[in-house]
């Protein structure tokens, strides 16, 4: 008998014909290996290996898609065991925070983070039966059983998930030991880095100056001077690059770029370092550093993530209390066409150059990323990124981003998640939904079914391979 928690034909069109074409479609497509190669996974769980301890650690703790939920329906964070700044107390029993969740899970309904855990539930750990205030102990007991086993493992279920290779996301001031740590246990999972310097590009990120500093020390290089600085870049970036890395990623608030003659940008840097620096001074010189970015990829082939139009932290009381990525990031306008002008006019023409663009402004897709994408060689689009990492998100995308760019100037999935036990079904979600559009062009002429089986095994796997060089 099926589980009702996950149909076997759920996030296929209702239309019977195209259905069926859907269903062949993704049957090809089901059990390929998963390729991630953007997320935020911790990699210190594949280098130690131990158990998640508990329910609500592994489900509710770290996952900002369902606190904010609860959040914003007047759970205080401190009830889901959400560590404050102050170390003030917050609950830590695991069963009671389990039980406030189940007390809300009917929030979640019409949402992907339903999909997701409900896949999660039905997938992992057996379970057919819905969350509910009184279903909640139940759950909770035959997930703190499981977790205890080891094939619940990090690494087991890294394997079980079919995990062909991931990437997690670190600060150039780290030193990678996880990563060292995983390399030399002979464990065989294929974990790499991405390089993420927004602490140290960033000027308006927390402990700038100190971070600048601390860069330097690690680097080997005076990051008061501007050559310094750019050279402890390029010594990072092969540090991470001998760690896997294969990827640069950059979370800014806004997509600028900028091309500076080489005095005008020393003298940004020099206001920057100096930290007497302007609101302007701070959005232009991330904008000089994306473009000395794509300068950097040029010669050490790293792939070049762009996440802009997050307006962080919005919420001040949150930020104090608990502090950044608690689930009060909103997304804001974007506009690429002249914000990315300075970049692509140095080096938009490059075939060597992948730019992946992310957006968190829709309105965008039509009428600026996929023109933009489906004409300079070096932009590629990302897949729709989180509030649109949903299926109604991806159908849009598909939808808009299609008719112009095409599929091949798109990257395959991402699950750019923290969720662990989610990765499984995110990229479910994401091969269901790209079955249903494809089986759309069949049955209505536009794709023969072989292209379209070709399309979607490109979408599922081959494609993110390419664009990221793995
Ligand atoms: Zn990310």
């Amino acid at each position: 008998m099926d589980n009702p928690l996950i149909h076997p034909d759920r996030l296929f069109p209702p239309d019977p014909a195209t259905r069926t074409v859907a269903r062949r479609l993704y049957e090809a497509v089901r059990d390929l290996p998963i390729v991630s190669p953007h997320g935020h996974t911790d990699p210190r769980w594949y280098a130690l290996n131990e158990p998640f301890p508990d329910p609500a650690t592994l489900f509710v703790v770290p996952d900002h898609y369902v606190f904010r939920m609860l959040y914003s329906r007047g759970v205080p964070l401190e009830e889901l065991g959400i560590p404050r700044k102050d170390g003030g107390p917050v609950e830590t029993d695991p069963r009671a925070i389990w039980r406030r969740f189940a007390a809300h899970w009917h929030l979640f309904r019409g949402t992907p983070t339903r999909l997701w855990l409900d896949h999660a539930f039905a997938t992992l750990f057996g379970i057919d039966e819905p969350l509910s205030p009184a279903s909640a102990d139940r759950l909770y007991d035959t997930i703190a059983a499981a977790l205890e086993r080891p094939e619940y493992r990090p690494r087991a279920l890294f394997e079980r998930f079919g995990i062909e290779v991931i990437a997690t996301t670190e600060s150039p001031l780290y030193d990678l030991k996880w990563h060292r740590a995983i390399r030399e246990s002979g464990w065989g999972g294929r974990v790499i880095t991405a390089y993420r310097p927004d602490p140290v590009v960033d000027p308006d990120f927390p402990g700038f100056a100190e971070n600048l500093a601390r860069f330097g020390e690690i680097a080997g290089e005076d990051t008061r001077s501007w050559p310094g600085y750019l050279a402890a870049h390029r010594k990072r970036r092969a540090y991470f690059k001998s760690f896997g890395a294969t990827s640069s990623d950059h979370g800014h608030p806004s997509a600028a770029t900028a091309d500076l003659s080489p005095h005008e940008a020393e003298a940004l840097f020099r206001r920057i370092a100096g930290g007497d620096a302007s609101a302007a001074d701070a959005e232009l010189f991330r904008a000089q550093m994306l473009t000395e970015m794509a300068r950097m990829s040029l010669d050490d082939g790293l792939v070049l993530q762009i996440h802009p139009g997050s307006f962080r932290n919005h919420n001040e009381h949150i930020f104090g209390r608990f502090g950044r990525d608690m689930g009060a990031d909103i997304p804001t306008r974007t506009d690429y066409v002249r914000a990315l002008k300075p970049l692509l006019d140095a080096f938009g023409n490059e075939r060597d150059l992948t730019v992946i663009l992310f957006t968190l402004d829709e309105s965008t897709y039509a009428r600026e990323l996929a023109p933009l994408a489906g004409h300079y060689p070096a932009l590629r689009l990302g897949p729709p990124w989180w509030f649109f990492d949903s299926p109604e998100g991806m159908r849009r995308f598909r939808e808009l981003a299609t008719e112009t760019a095409g599929f091949y100037n798109t990257v395959g999935f991402n699950d750019d998640t923290r969720a662990f036990p989610s990765i499984p079904a995110r990229h479910d979600v994401a091969r269901r939904v790209d079955c249903a559009y494809l089986a759309e062009l069949v049955v209505t002429h536009r794709l023969g079914e072989d292209e379209a089986a070709e399309v979607a095994h490109d979408l599922a796997y081959r494609l993110a391979k390419e664009a990221y060089k793995l």
